[in-house]
């Protein structure tokens, strides 16, 4: 007779939990740590593969610059942005309310050409579906005023 026949049911139903605890919990930490290291590779891969469309959503949107008009806290018009960006001649971004992470990529149709903008700046005003294209003059800024557009996140 081997040793495991001589177990009582109850220790072989204990001996079979324990492996089984110990499978499950395996699976996690190896799923956890699968998930960790190759999600924007998965996402990535499933949205060029299903052809997914990405999130576009009506947004309203306004413009600013760096004049009196638009900010009017002297201090916040230095050009350094709230994510601590400095502002270059022919930059494009986007302030956007904080539960957007600076550096998030998103498109505004007609600003920027359609290409994708990074989220850089904050603002009083902008919370909500609010964002806030920056332009280089107010007279650029003035020229978008104000549009609902569908905006696309990337
Ligand atoms: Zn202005």
């Amino acid at each position: 007779m081997s040793m495991y026949m001589k177990l009582t049911p109850r220790q072989k139903e204990a001996y079979v939990i324990v492996f089984v605890c110990a499978l499950a919990m395996w699976v996690m930490i190896a799923l956890a740590a699968w998930c960790n290291g190759c999600e924007p590779v998965v996402v990535a891969d499933v949205r060029t593969v299903m052809a997914l469309p990405v999130v576009a959503e009506t947004w309203n949107v306004s413009a600013y610059c760096l004049c009196d008009i638009c900010i009017d806290v002297p201090a916040f018009r230095d050009g350094i942005t709230a994510s601590g960006y400095v502002i270059e001649p022919g930059d494009k971004f986007v302030a956007a309310p904080p539960s957007v992470p600076f550096g998030t990529m998103l498109t505004v149709p007609g600003y920027n050409d359609g290409e994708p903008v990074p989220v850089l700046d904050r603002g009083g005003a902008i919370k909500g579906r609010k964002l806030d294209l920056y332009f280089p003059s107010h007279k650029t800024a003035l020229q978008w005023g104000r549009q609902h557009v569908a905006v696309t996140w990337h």
